[in-house]
């Protein structure tokens, strides 16, 4: 996702980790969980990236407001140290998830990556899960079930039912040229959504096509 703020000051920005921004203000654009979750890294083909999730504290909270934890939940495991591995595991469920949606947009047939971490999480996600008649969906999570990487399990989750029931010609990507590189599903009418965002991405666009026009070039320069 291409900010205005990032093509008026590419060249002399700092590193972006440098600076996190407050996990309140990450855009969730895709339209869904898995689609949002690859969505962690601002910018995905900038030369220094921001990963939203670059901490644990920040993994937790960013599941928090993209549903994939209670806020219950988020404060009981706040109470233990969470295991060393899960931004490890987060950056490799997530890259293959986007590779795997990459895939599709693009209309290769055969995949060429093997998915397997996405069949782990989701086997782990179905282990955790119990029959309950009593569930909207007659199931829900087993009593032990809460840790670190439920997310994941959600996630992954989340990424099987969409590829079940998806439309691909709504599957895309950001139509921003370079930098942004986020995917979402469409959901208008018409299917003719382009941007990621229209206040960031779309935002960009217009500004950019205002200044070719020859009458505005002028105005635009030093
Ligand atoms: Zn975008």
């Amino acid at each position: 996702m291409v900010t205005v703020s990032s093509v008026k000051s590419k060249s002399k920005a700092p590193h972006r980790n440098d600076f996190p921004r407050p996990v309140d203000h990450v855009l969730l654009a895709g339209g869904l969980p898995c689609l949002d979750f690859v969505n962690t890294v601002h910018d995905r083909h900038a030369t220094v990236v921001e990963d939203y999730l670059s901490d644990v504290p920040r993994y937790l909270a960013w599941s928090v407001r993209a549903g994939l934890l209670t806020n219950a939940e988020r404060l009981e495991l706040d109470q233990s140290p969470p295991p060393q591995r899960v931004l490890a595991e987060v950056r490799k469920l997530r890259e293959q998830i986007f590779s795997l949606l990459c895939e599709i947009i693009d209309g290769v047939k055969a995949s060429k990556i093997s998915p397997d971490q996405l069949d782990i999480w989701i086997h782990r996600g179905w282990n955790d899960l119990e029959f309950d008649p009593a569930a909207d969906d007659c199931v829900s999570w087993k009593p032990g079930a809460l840790n670190t990487y439920l997310p994941l399990k959600r996630v992954a989750l989340s990424t099987l039912a969409f590829m079940q029931n998806l439309e691909p010609e709504r599957l895309k990507r950001c139509a921003a040229k370079g930098e942004c590189g986020w995917l979402f599903y469409d959901y208008s009418k018409n299917n003719r959504r382009r941007w990621c965002a229209m206040r960031t991405c779309g935002a960009i666009a217009k500004m950019r096509r205002y200044r070719r026009r020859p009458n505005n070039q002028s105005k635009v320069k030093p």
